[in-house]
């Protein structure tokens, strides 16, 4: 049997789902049908619903389940929103992204990366995604305002050149720590005095580098 694409394995994701917490009925729709084995490496294929982090190119990873699913619950999305993400890598967490809201707009710093998640994006028939090489700890002010921000590399800290992209009312989770140690997940809303900040979550995520990659 082909384990990667056997029944009894999406059901088992969606158990360990359930069990560690996530109860949003769309997120968990979302989970279940955007097929995790199109944006891993073709040789993980078979182990692309086991709730684990795995390699991708350029050194990276696509993120553990869990994780995703966690995350994208602590957004809050609603159809009308409009999403920005930092850190494209497979493209997994923006199909998740992309069915839950109006539109997606995901950039990362290595070429080779976002070529090949806007690929995979257009194979899940993602339309509403679109992936730009750019450095998402410096982006300009004419990107605009998005109701919802999600960062999927580890911050020293969150830049205000993120937070000032957050519309009223927005929210922005995010992973801050120095790479390879404690990282925390954040969650940062928009309020009408100000910022607020909550701590949720301890994560393990790549870091956050500034500029494009050299190496594409
Ligand atoms: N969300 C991804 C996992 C991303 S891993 C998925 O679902 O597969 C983190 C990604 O962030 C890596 O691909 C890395 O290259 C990218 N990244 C790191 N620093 C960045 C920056 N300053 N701007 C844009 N992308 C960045």
């Amino acid at each position: 049997m082909q384990s990667g694409e056997g029944p009894s394995e999406k059901l088992t994701f969606q158990l360990t789902l359930r069990r560690r917490g996530i109860s949003d009925r769309a997120v968990l729709r979302a989970m279940e049908e955007v097929p995790r084995d199109l944006f891993v490496e073709p040789e993980d294929r078979d182990v692309a619903w086991r709730d684990t982090a795995l390699a991708i190119a350029c050194g990276q990873t696509i993120s553990q389940p869990f994780v995703v699913a966690y995350m994208t619950e602590q957004l809050q999305l609603k159809p009308e929103h409009d999403v920005l993400e930092v850190g494209t890598g497979s493209g997994y967490q923006a199909a998740i992204l992309s069915r839950l809201c109006r539109s997606v707009l995901t950039v990362e710093r290595f070429r080779t990366l976002a070529d090949r998640a806007r690929a995979r994006l257009e194979r899940a028939g993602c339309g509403n995604v679109e992936v730009r090489v750019a450095d998402g700890l410096n982006l300009p002010p004419e990107i605009g305002q998005f109701d919802r921000i999600i960062v999927t590399a580890a911050m020293a800290g969150i830049p205000a050149s993120l937070t000032d992209r957050l519309a009223p009312g927005g929210i922005l989770v995010a992973p801050v720590g120095p790479a390879g140690g404690r990282q925390t997940l954040v969650r940062v809303q928009r309020n009408d005095d100000g910022l607020s900040r909550r701590d949720l979550v301890d994560v393990r995520f790549v870091p956050a580098l500034p500029g494009l990659a050299r190496e594409m």
